[in-house]
């Protein structure tokens, strides 16, 4: 199957809400002035302009979630408030980031891509073995940070010879890749339950583990 591959987009906490973020495919023109970046409320979407230098993207995306949090629990007022407002949206945004592959994600969207599990995706370099012996090769295995377990990496891949799929967490490496110990026992499915992806080789991950 060579259809659209339906991975989810990653969404950035806020409040009680969530939103999404994405590079637009032209400028931004909000009340008639052209902007770096919007905070689109109502489709619960962080907006960054296309002519905003890929270091400063991070930048905007902060200033648009500290926006988007404003219009979710309203503006924090005295010196604690304030404080505590930017810890939170710092909190979140971190973690957020990470499950997509962090600023270096952020850095290489195209115009009109969104941050999502494909951009936090790690690139293998070997394959892996499934239990019956079966080899599946590394770029048909999904790798990505753990957001709940910053010490440790999610993979996921399915066997098409047993037709299961298995799902385990290796601790990461000091630079958040699979460092190769398995945390846990891995989890089995039956059938394909992670979607089909085929990646394009130009929008290959750049950040590549053994
Ligand atoms: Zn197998």
């Amino acid at each position: 199957m060579l259809g659209k591959c339906k991975v989810p987009h990653i969404m950035f906490k806020v409040g009680a809400e969530t939103y999404s973020a994405r590079v637009t495919d032209g400028p931004i023109i909000f009340e008639g002035a052209k902007c770096v970046g919007v905070c689109d409320e109502a489709g619960r979407e962080i907006l960054i302009s296309p002519t905003v230098a890929p270091d400063r993207r991070l930048a905007t995306l902060l200033t648009e979630l500290a926006s988007a949090l404003m219009f979710e629990i309203g503006e924090p007022t005295g010196r604690k408030a304030i404080c505590k407002f930017v810890a939170v949206v710092a909190e979140n945004m971190i973690r957020d980031l990470a499950a997509c592959g962090g600023e270096e994600a952020l850095r290489r969207l195209m115009p009109g891509e969104r941050l999502g599990r494909r951009t936090g995706r790690i690139g293998l370099l070997r394959p892996r073995y499934c239990r019956c012996g079966g080899m599946i090769p590394a770029g048909e295995i999904l790798c990505s940070p753990d957001v709940e377990k910053p010490d440790q990496v999610k993979l996921q891949m399915f066997c098409e010879h047993c037709r299961i799929t298995l799902s385990w967490n290796e601790l990461a490496t000091f630079g958040g890749l699979p460092g190769g110990v398995v945390v846990g026992e891995p989890k089995i499915e039956e059938g394909r339950t992670i979607p089909e992806c085929q990646i394009a080789p130009q929008r290959l991950p750049q950040i590549f583990a053994p």
